[in-house]
């Protein structure tokens, strides 16, 4: 292009000089010949001269266009080359043999290879695969078959570490048809599969003692079972619930009872072996699926080692726990063929372990659903219970063991059912309060029995103080000290003839909001007393600060009171305590003499116990002004 400008151009300049002679030998200032019949004609030399600038001028302009398109054509391309170099997915363009023609940044930043290292090779080669030459040729023969192919491969960089990534083929095809290149594009996938895998950890797992979850459970009883041959295969699966965990929650706090429930998980995690696999279902509760169950003795085995390391004390924030459990277990195929039955079943029994007196385990038996369905369906019939007057308040006096005299009555519940007759407190109590029901269950309570002495009172008949069970729920409303200002008000009972009886636990738990409630409450005049005194886990310095009146020794320290040296010792003690708390002491479940002697000659100012009278109902109390029963031994 270069030369043909330049050969015109000297045609050009020859055409000129031509035609500048021309001119100095005619005269004519435009350098024509003479005129051709008048019209003056140019000389051949200026001919010359302007086609050659013509030309050259055209060519220059040809040239100055080629290059313009050429110089955007590069810088296109050096663009697309940008980014193909900022793409963050790795890029290798092949010829149709699969050798490497090119690669980009993105390639060299995640094999670790730079580009000269690979020119020339196959990335097969270059993988040296996890899954092996197999799996490439079968990759290769879709590209060539497809023209595409999609999917995971894992691939090792340079250095030799393995890494999943995200792959697309695709081949380019020349006008025949036939591919000519091929372009594949990649991206590493292990943050993202590593990130996937953690999501399902997290989904499987509960966070607290990392043990597999509910979901987890269900996955892998889907696993076992889904073709599983009843006869051939065997397996056992354990629900296992602690007894006390509830009363540690309360007393201590979530994080004391979090600790509890990581250490036991791990001591019985300890104890599992490869066919035996530990979950948490939820709160303080873990299954443990024993799979190819051979002899039924490995389920007796391992129920005995899981009970002893639950029973080995548990040192929490100072305070030594010691922890019993009730443990029900279903079997494969007998008692179940799939996961949720399984489950149910063993819960079930895990159900009827409690019911039977705790700290202990029991297998499935068909009996035992029909005690889960009646549990459910007690629910149901509690709100109608509340609706339709079915709850009836009886009163156990309290006598003083000096004078013999009734010197208060404690308000107990019953539910007076219509078909299965009287039903005790310990039977639907708890039910209430795992459905919400205690706190209009125990606000009526308190208006019955606020009512109950204020009508006494109006007729003369003088009962003491009326003790009413406050459960947790109903303490830890915000509202409670209003309700309890409210119904005082509504029923014009002086604030001292009641006595509010709520246990340690109810206390322990949330110790500041406790006592301020509390001390509302004494500002009013109520009394205030501390039920089951010895079951929970009181905290003596708390229990200092709490602004209370009484104490009431749990029933199970007065069992051998008259046999025991040592149940002895642990009354007086806690009578000792009382008293050095200025606290005045109840004790409950005295049921017999013996007991009420031992009691008076420990001071103990007050009994209540079927010794002296069973909780009955109001009209039956009234006659019961005087204990008859109990003399006491002159001093
Ligand atoms: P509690 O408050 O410790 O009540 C004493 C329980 O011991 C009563 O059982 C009573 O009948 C029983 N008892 C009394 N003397 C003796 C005795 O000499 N020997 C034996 N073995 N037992 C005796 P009950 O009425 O079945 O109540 C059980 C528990 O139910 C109560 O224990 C209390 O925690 C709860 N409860 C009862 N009524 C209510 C209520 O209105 N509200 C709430 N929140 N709980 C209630
Ligand atoms: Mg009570
Ligand atoms: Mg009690």
């Amino acid at each position: 292009m270069f030369a043909c400008a330049a050969i015109l151009l000297i045609w050009a300049i020859l055409g000129l000089d031509w035609w500048s002679i021309n001119r100095q030998y005619s005269g004519n200032l435009d350098g024509s010949s003479d005129d051709f019949m008048g019209v003056p004609t140019p000389s051949w030399g200026f001919l010359l001269f302007a086609i050659g600038l013509v030309a050259t001028l055209l060519i220059i302009e040809g040239c100055r266009l080629l290059f313009g398109v050429r110089d955007q054509a590069n810088q296109q391309f050096a663009l697309q080359r940008q980014m193909i170099d900022h793409a963050s997915e790795a890029m290798i363009l092949t010829d149709a043999a699969q050798r490497i023609l090119s690669v980009n940044a993105a390639f060299e930043q995640i094999t670790g290879y730079n580009a000269a290292e690979v020119l020339g090779l196959t990335p097969t080669r270059l993988s040296a695969g996890h899954q092996g030459l197999n799996y490439h040729r079968i990759i290769w023969d879709f590209v060539a078959e497809n023209g595409y192919w999609n999917g995971e491969v894992w691939d090792r960089r340079k250095d030799g570490s393995l890494y999943p990534k995200q792959m697309r083929i695709t081949a380019i095809r020349d006008e025949t048809g036939a591919a000519s290149h091929f372009v594949a594009t990649f991206a590493d996938i292990s943050e993202a599969k590593a990130q996937a895998e953690r999501f399902d950890y997290l989904a499987h797992h509960d966070q607290l003692t990392n043990l597999p979850n509910r979901l987890a459970l269900d996955a892998h009883l889907a696993g076992l079972l889904d073709g599983a041959v009843p006869g051939i295969n065997r397996l056992a699966l354990l629900i296992i619930d602690l007894d006390n965990f509830k009363t540690v929650n309360d007393s201590l706090g979530h994080h004391a009872g979090d600790r509890l429930l990581a250490e036991l998980a791990q001591r019985m995690g300890a104890e599992m072996d490869r066919s035996t696999r530990l979950f948490r279902l939820g709160g303080d509760e873990f299954v443990v699926v024993i799979n190819q169950l051979d002899r039924d003795d490995r389920i007796v085995g391992l129920l005995n080692r899981l009970v002893m390391v639950i029973g080995q004390p548990c040192d929490i924030d100072g305070h030594l726990l010691h922890n019993t459990s009730s443990i029900g277990v279903s079997l494969y195929p007998e008692h179940g063929r799939d996961g949720l039955t399984l489950i149910r079943n063993a819960d079930a029994a895990m159900y009827a372990a409690k019911a039977a007196g705790r700290h202990n385990y029991k297998f499935f038996a068909e009996s035992m659903n029909a005690a889960a369905n009646k549990r459910l369906h007690l629910e149901s019939e509690l709100w109608r219970a509340l609706a339709e007057n079915q709850l009836v308040l009886h009163y156990q006096p309290q006598i003083d063991l000096l004078s013999g005299k009734v010197v208060g009555v404690e308000a107990l519940v019953r539910w007076a059912h219509p078909v299965r007759g009287m039903i005790a407190p310990a039977d639907f109590i708890p039910v209430a309060e795992e459905c919400g029901l205690i706190q209009q269950l125990g606000h009526w309570v308190l208006l019955t029995a606020c009512r109950q002495v204020r009508s006494w009172l109006d007729t003369g008949i003088d009962m003491g103080e009326m003790a009413v069970n406050i459960s947790a729920h109903q303490f830890r409303q915000p509202d409670f000290v209003q309700t309890v200002r409210g119904i005082l008000a509504e029923t014009g009972l002086p604030a001292n003839r009641l006595e509010l009886e709520i246990t340690e636990s109810t206390v322990m738990h949330g110790v500041d909001a406790a006592i301020q409630t509390l001390a509302q409450l004494k500002a009013m005049g109520v009394r205030l007393a501390i039920d089951d005194f010895g079951t929970g886990y009181s905290s003596l310095s708390y229990l200092r600060r709490f602004p209370l009146d009484r104490l009431k020794i749990d029933r199970s320290f007065l069992a051998d009171v008259d046999t025991d040296p040592e149940a002895a010792s642990l009354v007086t003690s806690i009578v000792m305590l009382g008293r050095s708390l200025g606290l005045q002491l109840v004790a409950e479940g005295v049921e017999s003499f013996a007991q009420a002697e031992f009691l008076r000659t420990l001071e103990c100012e007050r009994v209540q116990g079927f010794h002296f009278f069973e909780p009955v109902s109001a009209d039956e109390v009234i006659g019961f002004g005087r204990c008859a029963d109990y003399v006491p031994l002159p001093a």
